[in-house]
């Protein structure tokens, strides 16, 4: 569920209508429902009931300021990847104490502040990186918290770029190797294992890949409690969203055909799929969840430009490119796009949906069909919210889009859109080419 839908023929987050966020803020512009975060928190978060369970909403999916303290509000801790996000965690007030640090390339910098500010565990991911932060901690005079990342050799079934779980993956220690990396981090004097941790990838639209490797993974995880007494199992995120038809539960079938909706996988049927398998252990269950806790809850604004009809092939030139919301050309993502004022009565279009960008790749959609657009007209991208702003870039000299937050009729700026002045602020010309 989430909290878009078309009120008096204007599409609204919450009870915002979008073209007044487009009149206010401009375009292209990144809007949040906080409704929608915090149903899809709570569903989540009593998705295993009975468990002990902790949020770590992984940041790196969405990590503007207002979402984290969103979060950090309703109780979620973070699942970190850098020491920019740990900054970002202290920076928005959440608890770094009940933080987890993952990642294969931790640098000793990044492990030393993590030491110093105390992070619930770090989730290492090989044997190299057992023996740095022993020695790191040493120094320090700490013993630090480690769960290993096991590898449990599952296929997601999801894209090749976001899939993590598979033995020719980076991510994780393969499970024939995990006792051996065990035995080796309880002989670190510097380190104390808290936990064990897996993700398998992103954008899982089932819930069989995570039970099979829980299942696979289970004897070896009782078997830690046994030999190490171990107090977590982190299972990671990686629950997927619904891309296609996004809004069809809404109106987005006003032009084209109505199809039936994707069947999401639910909070439900995964917490009622994993419950029975974890319960036994006795373990308190620590949940990474990133693209399911903010997907569905963000869209992205943008203005049409220009509709160039070419031969056998329409384009509609938008003012939002690759550099604001790099899913479809890095992962062929498909994003929902929707006038966000709806009339009825218009001519349907087909058109390739396409950015300014000098790239052939800037490109959100090929042979889309939807009703025939305007210059100046508002759009949205749907499903938005997960790895869109979090993955934007400069490319072409573009700043940074806005980011504003709704809940229920309020709606403020989170994040300004970046000007050309801050763009260039560490750029200099060196003294040599002053002539
Ligand atoms: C990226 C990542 C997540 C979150 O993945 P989603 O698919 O966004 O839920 C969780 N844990 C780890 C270790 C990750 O790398």
């Amino acid at each position: 569920m989430h909290h878009f839908s078309y009120q008096d023929s204007i599409l609204h987050c919450e009870e915002v209508s979008l073209e007044e966020i487009a009149r206010q803020h401009g375009t292209p512009t990144y809007v949040y429902s906080a409704a929608t975060m915090a149903d899809n928190y709570r569903r989540l978060a009593n998705s295993l009931s009975g468990l002990d369970v902790q949020l770590c909403f992984a940041m790196k999916a969405n990590s503007n300021l207002a979402v984290l303290r969103h979060f950090a509000n309703l109780g979620a801790a973070f699942d970190l990847v850098s020491s920019g996000e740990l900054k970002r965690a202290l920076a928005a007030g959440g608890n770094p104490q009940a933080c987890v640090f993952a990642g294969v390339g931790k640098t000793e910098a990044e492990i030393k502040f993590a030491l110093e500010t105390g992070v619930y565990g770090f989730h290492v991911e090989s044997e190299p990186e057992l023996a740095r932060i022993n020695r790191i901690a040493g120094q320090l005079g700490c013993k630090a918290p480690i769960a290993i990342r096991i590898n449990p050799d599952v296929d997601a079934k999801t894209h090749a770029k976001i899939t993590t779980g598979k033995s020719d993956n980076k991510f994780g220690i393969p499970l024939k190797f995990a006792k051996a990396a065990y035995a080796a981090a309880a002989k670190y004097p510097h380190l104390q294992i808290k936990g064990v941790q897996m993700h398998i990838g992103s954008q899982l639209t089932t819930v069989a890949p995570f039970v099979e490797a829980v299942k696979k993974v289970l004897p070896f995880v009782e078997q830690l409690k046994r030999t190490y007494g171990i107090t977590y199992f982190s299972i990671g995120g990686g629950i997927g969203i619904v891309y296609q038809d996004a809004l069809a539960s809404g109106a987005a079938s006003w032009w084209s055909p109505r199809r039936k909706a994707k069947k999401p996988l639910t909070p439900e049927v995964y917490g009622a799929a994993l419950q029975p398998l974890l319960a036994p252990l006795g373990l308190k269950i620590l949940l990474e969840p990133g693209r399911n806790l903010v997907g569905n809850a963000g869209v992205l604004l943008s203005r049409v430009e220009y509709l160039k009809r070419g031969s056998g092939k329409n384009f509609l030139v938008l003012d939002a490119a690759m550099n604001d919301l790099v899913r479809p050309a890095m992962y062929e993502a498909y994003h929902e796009v929707v006038p966000v004022t709806r009339q009825r009565g218009r001519r349907s279009l087909k058109a390739d949906i396409v950015g300014p960008i000098c790239e052939s790749g800037d490109c959100f959609a090929k042979d889309r069909v939807l009703p025939e657009a305007r210059e100046g007209e508002t759009m949205a991208f749907m499903s938005a919210g997960a790895y869109g702003y979090a993955m934007a870039s400069r490319y072409n000299t573009r700043g940074m889009p806005a980011e504003v937050m709704v809940s229920g009729r309020t709606f403020e700026l989170v994040n300004a859109r970046e000007s050309f002045e801050t763009m260039i602020a560490g750029e200099k010309i060196p003294s040599f080419l002053k002539a």
